[in-house]
């Protein structure tokens, strides 16, 4: 089965993605971390990728799909993706690419969106992601240090929010149109947005 999911940054597509990941086996793919991995691996790039997520904007289409067209070689038939596609061009050249299933559209209220990218602290040695509210400590289950991430502050949060609105949100209707297109609320638990997840895509 492949899916994607999309919704807002902070919507929490990426913990309940690593539940898939972890409970069943799913391949998880989220470009965040394929252009993270890049900046740490790569240094010329690295700096230039660094200078746009930092500021909340959109990396290139053509930088983006070669990430991701790299990693989809690893993978088979599980996959999700998360965080990809963003905007219409990436969603009509992943059409090409692959068959999506079903794009599962978790949608979050911008306060609690806007509070839970505040809280967020991320594991500098295992990428797993923490919210302060819930876990007071700066030490990962790993021993890891974590770290707030650089596009984690209430301004970028915001013009990460417009971006999204403006670029990403008409994927909805895409999807949508499509016949594809399953809509959760993700005001409960990731777990429970996982069950609700599982309950529509009807997987036993
Ligand atoms: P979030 O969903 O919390 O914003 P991600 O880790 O998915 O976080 O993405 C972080 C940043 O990486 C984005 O703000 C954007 O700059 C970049 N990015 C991720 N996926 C894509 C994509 N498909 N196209 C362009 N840029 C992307
Ligand atoms: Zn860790």
């Amino acid at each position: 089965m492949i899916l994607v999911f999309l919704g807002a940054p902070g919507c929490g597509k990426g913990t309940i993605a690593k539940i898939f990941e972890e409970k069943l086996n799913f391949c998880h793919i989220s470009t965040g971390d394929l252009i993270r991995n890049a900046i740490s691996s790569n240094k010329e790039l690295g700096e230039m990728l660094k200078q746009i997520i930092s500021n909340g904007n959109l990396v290139s289409d053509e930088i983006v799909l070669k990430l991701l067209n790299e990693k989809l070689k690893d993978c088979s038939s599980n996959l999700i993706l998360d965080g990809f596609p963003r905007n219409l061009l990436q969603a009509q050249k992943l059409d090409e690419m692959i068959k999506i299933d079903k794009v599962v559209y978790i949608d979050t209220p911008y306060d609690i969106i806007k509070e839970r990218l505040v809280g967020r602290r991320t594991c500098e040695n295992c990428g797993k992601v923490y919210n302060l509210d819930i876990y007071n400590s700066n030490t990962c289950s790993c021993g890891g240090k974590l770290v707030q991430r650089e596009d984690d502050t209430p301004h970028i949060i915001e013009k990460r929010f417009k971006v999204y609105e403006k670029e990403t949100m008409p994927l909805v209707q895409y999807y949508q149109n499509q016949g594809k297109l399953l809509k959760v609320e993700s005001n409960s638990s990731s777990n429970d947005t996982f069950k609700n997840i599982l309950n529509m895509l009807e997987v036993k």
